[in-house]
């Protein structure tokens, strides 16, 4: 199953330049040095690569390849890789910049980066997927490995993809180099708990927040938008972490809502055979749009696709106490403003989604020790780092009297700047 979105990217909004306003944010708030701001705001290296791949049919279709590697004063930098057939250079440059604020706010000793193919998997044959990811690496290895730059899974890409990619890197180095990658099944070096870390973050940054708003998760009503990795774990472990009855659920097709509460298992098995949870009614569900799923009157609304699905245009609309954003980059500054404005809590995405990057670190550490630790384990460590992160953010935002992302891009560009100030960069 892909990591993040089931989705297809949102092209009518230059993410990249919507980071920029949001670190421009911030950066006047904390008074940033404008050397420092510099530095900031623009990638510190790219990697476009072309991919010749031999087609099923003999034939030989040319690709394109990118790696961003945005900041890495605090750490190797790290981050996922998308094959979707609208990726852009500049969307890739948005989600490393992301990346960069992530492992900062979570405290973990990494960098932000991001990559990708332009390429559509639902045409590609499993070889085919198999030799274009062999190629990425062939042309990328240069520029990755543990102590550089690490990718991992995200939109279309999976464990199966990650361990093509691990093997091609060992076979170029000579010799096995399980840490160069993330997301591996547990076979080979993968972590417990990996699969559902993004989901299972997001469930403790809404804890933390319910409790914050006094707000009891038992029974509370949760909408979910997207039910690809994120999405569907979301589902289950909102369920089974916050007590919390899952009224409705969507993906790219259109979505189900059911006050009753819908069960997420047969959900995604439903999914599984059908290609969409849309047509998920035998239980008694009935068919929802994705604009209406995002403005039902729910405790907790979980975006977890699409990034710009939250805009001027219908943030007025959102009546859910707690915007957990699971998406990279759901919401628009301007949205930001409105849902502020009307109250609504917005933990956003580089702090909500923050799970998966953090049960990828652990993995690094695995991989380098060659020892792994249990479940229990896993799950207390992501639990501490994330509760943490939560209330750095959250105490914040009060203290600055500023929205939480806002408080978000304070906390981690004081920890990235501080670290380019004292290597002498700016
Ligand atoms: N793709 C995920 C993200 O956007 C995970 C990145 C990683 O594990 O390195 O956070």
């Amino acid at each position: 199953m892909a990591e993040e979105s089931s989705q297809s990217p949102n092209s009518s909004f230059n993410l990249f330049a919507i980071t920029q306003t949001q670190l421009d944010a911030a950066a006047e708030v904390l008074e940033l040095d404008p050397a420092l701001h510099a530095v900031l705001r623009e990638p510190l290296r790219e990697m476009h690569v072309t991919l010749p791949v031999r087609m099923d049919d003999g034939s030989i279709k040319v690709f394109k390849g990118y790696r961003v590697q945005y900041n890495d004063a605090r750490g190797a930098t790290k981050g996922g890789l998308r094959f979707h057939p609208n990726e852009t250079i500049d969307t890739i440059r948005a989600l490393a910049a992301w990346m960069t604020w992530k492992c900062a706010v979570v405290d973990i000793p990494l960098g932000g980066g991001k990559g990708g193919i332009a390429c559509n998997t639902k045409e590609l044959s499993s070889s085919e997927l198999e030799r274009l990811s062999r190629a990425y690496i062939r042309q990328m290895g240069r520029i990755l490995g543990p102590e550089m730059d690490v990718p991992a899974p995200d939109m279309y890409t999976n464990p199966q993809i990650m361990t093509w990619m691990m093997d091609e890197y060992s076979v170029m180095r000579g010799h096995n180099e399980f840490g160069v990658i993330t997301g591996k099944p547990l076979a080979l070096g993968g972590s417990r708990l990996r699969n559902d870390a993004t989901a299972r973050g997001g469930m403790y940054c809404i804890r933390e927040a319910a409790k914050a708003l006094g707000i009891e998760t038992q029974g509370a009503t949760m909408a979910i938008q997207g039910y690809g990795n994120a999405g569907q774990y979301a589902a289950s472990l909102g369920q089974k972490i916050l007590g919390a009855t899952i009224v409705a659920i969507s993906d790219s097709q259109g979505g189900v809502y059911d006050p009753d509460g819908i069960n997420p298992y047969w959900a995604l098995e439903h999914k599984r055979k059908n290609g969409s949870v849309k047509d998920f009614t035998a239980t008694g569900a009935t068919p929802i749009s994705n604009q209406e799923l995002l403005e039902l009157d729910v405790d907790i609304l979980a975006p977890s696709a699409l990034e710009n699905v939250i805009t001027a245009r219908n943030a007025g609309n959102i009546k859910a106490r707690i915007l957990a954003e699971l998406a990279n980059g759901p919401t628009t500054p301007q949205a930001d403003d409105i849902l502020y404005n009307h109250g609504v809590y917005t933990i956003p995405d580089f702090l909500c989604n923050a799970g998966g990057v953090v049960v990828s670190y652990f993995e690094m550490v695995q991989n380098a020790y060659d020892y792994y630790w249990d479940d229990q384990v896993v799950d207390e460590r992501l639990d501490t780092r994330i509760t943490q992160a939560f209330h750095a953010v959250h105490k914040r935002a009060q203290e600055l009297n500023v929205n939480n992302r806002i408080a978000a891009y304070c906390v981690a560009v004081e920890r990235v700047a501080e670290a380019v100030r004292l290597r002498g960069w700016a």
